[in-house]
């Protein structure tokens, strides 16, 4: 599917990780980021880089006390 129409991201569920827009492929499930022209598969460093963010970004809220 993905291969010959290319990913379709499920804006709904596209999250800010403080750096990029993310969302998921509704099809095949892949971490889709957003660039300047439209979404595409994030690369081995962009989603492990993603991860560590979305870590930080949760420590902080349990750390203000927001969960
Ligand atoms: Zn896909």
């Amino acid at each position: 599917m993905c291969a010959a129409f290319g990913h379709r991201a499920d804006r709904g569920r596209a999250a800010h990780d403080g750096r990029d827009y993310w969302s998921k492929c509704r099809w095949c499930g892949k971490p889709l980021i957003r660039s300047m022209t439209g979404w595409r598969a994030g690369g081995e460093t962009e989603s492990d880089a993603h991860r560590q963010l979305m870590d930080d970004r949760d420590r902080h809220r349990t750390d203000a006390g927001l969960d």
